[in-house]
């Protein structure tokens, strides 16, 4: 059983939050969207529409009714010109959507800040909004406000560590969306019955932290934590600020604790009141092969390409793009990509700036054992790959990596840790599913 009788680990990355103190600023309408209809954890969605349709800014195009999805909105009002098969990062092929913006942005007749007066409409209100985990998780948030068991919830967290390299946008949302931010912390409190609230937040964000301090209440605290990569992970936010330990096979809620990303939260404010569902993102566009870095609202299915340009195009040639963080993002490779719910950032790194280390082999220095968060052991799990020991690699727990990447980080070897990691629950998913194919 994982314990963490250590202190919890990490490491201190270059922040490069160089674009912290710049407003979020609206990109012009688009020319097109391609909206897929996986943009979630979960199930997918089907089209609402065919092509040649009209349709309008909030207006619902892809739902299903699987428990565990999330409806999904027109960002654009104009014509519906295609509806064609789409590749997620994944690797899942989908259907997406491509809308031709016809400029006027009319805003759909369904649009209407929503009747809330009870847990039941509020949980239908949310699930309406299209919300999922705008941090990166892209967990539907009215499945996350229904516990299991009812009032086995006590507190909220509001993750506000943003510990990524560059990305600013959860510190702008605080400074310019915390009247949202606030009304969707009560509404949460009163119809999950929520004793307090405490919004975790790390120690760089001064400005941040000050503004969200003058409006604490006894019930809704702000606790500031140390500048270390990961502290925005679930499991290490919630050590840094209760000192409890989500246990192997525990979730926070099995602590009687609710998680939520702080972007999350602002946009279920506005959402409540407005109406207007999930059609934005507040995101950040950095890296060194960014001319102008910003923060930047753009609509959802714009294309990267689109909003770089909007940040006055590339400085260099980019040798890496990011949807996210340098850290835990993902390369997309080609700026075609849209613009998706859980996409925080979009960061392009120069060419120069980007080189792929030669692995060399492991020197037993322990290193990667005393970064990690989780008290695992990556250099384990690499020679467990490299063996295909399916056993050593449960027993290990390689399960629980959450893939931050601070093993790889400090590994003077240059080891493909993360990589190794992600190859090991390939190997234990390949293996459980043969032997359920078995029986
Ligand atoms: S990537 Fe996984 S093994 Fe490596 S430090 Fe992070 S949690 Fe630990
Ligand atoms: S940090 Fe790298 S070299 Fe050191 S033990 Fe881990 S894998 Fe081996």
């Amino acid at each position: 059983m994982q314990q963490f009788t250590r202190r919890l680990h990490g490491i201190q990355v270059s922040h490069h939050k160089e674009t912290a103190n710049i407003p979020i600023i609206r990109m012009p309408v688009p020319e097109q969207v391609t909206i897929p209809m996986i943009q979630q954890i979960g199930a997918e969605c089907q089209p609402l529409v065919k092509k040649g349709d009209h349709v309008l800014l909030g207006q619902c195009i892809g739902d299903c009714e699987h428990k565990l999805s999330a409806p999904i909105h027109a960002s654009v009002s104009g014509t519906v010109t295609d509806i064609r098969d789409f590749v997620t990062v994944q690797n899942v092929t989908t259907k997406a959507i491509v809308i031709q913006a016809d400029g006027k942005q009319e805003v759909a007749p369904t649009v209407q800040p929503p009747q809330v007066d009870s847990y039941e409409s509020f949980i239908d209100a949310v699930r309406r909004s299209g919300l999922v985990g705008l941090g990166g998780a892209g967990f539907p948030s009215y499945a996350k406000l229904m516990p299991r068991q009812k009032g086995s919830i006590h507190t909220l967290v509001v993750n506000a560590a943003e510990c990524e390299p560059y990305i600013t946008a959860d510190n702008r949302a605080m400074l310019e969306y915390a009247d949202f931010l606030f009304y969707a912390i009560e509404t949460v409190m009163q119809y999950l019955e929520l004793k307090q609230t405490i919004i975790g937040i790390e120690r760089n964000k001064a400005e941040a932290i000050a503004r969200l301090k003058q409006r604490q209440t006894d019930r809704i605290k702000v606790q500031t934590l140390p500048t270390r990569y990961p502290q925005g992970g679930e499991k290490v936010m919630i050590y840094g600020l209760t000192g409890k330990v989500v246990q192997e096979g525990m979730l926070p809620a099995d602590l009687g604790i609710l998680v939520m990303n702080v972007s999350s939260l602002a946009f279920l404010g506005m959402y409540l009141k407005t109406g207007m569902p999930l059609v934005i993102k507040w995101m950040t566009v950095a890296g060194s092969a960014i001319l102008i870095p910003k923060n930047v609202l753009v609509p959802l299915g714009v294309s990267y390409h689109d909003v770089i340009e909007f940040c006055g195009g590339y400085a260099s040639e980019p040798g890496e793009i990011f949807m996210g963080g340098p850290m835990m993002g993902i390369d997309v490779f080609d700026d075609s990509f849209p613009v998706l719910k859980n996409n925080n950032a979009i960061i392009a790194l120069a060419k120069d700036d980007v080189y792929m280390p030669k692995e060399s082999p492991c020197i037993n220095c322990g290193r990667c054992i005393r970064a990690c968060p989780l008290d695992l052991m990556p250099c384990m799990f690499d020679r467990a790959v490299q063996r295909g020991d399916v056993a050593a690699l449960r027993s290990l727990k390689v399960n629980l990596c959450m893939e931050c990447g601070c093993c790889a980080y400090v590994c003077p070897a240059d080891r493909y840790l993360v990589l190794a990691n992600r190859l090991g629950k390939k190997l234990l998913r390949e293996a459980d599913n043969n032997e359920k194919g078995g029986k």
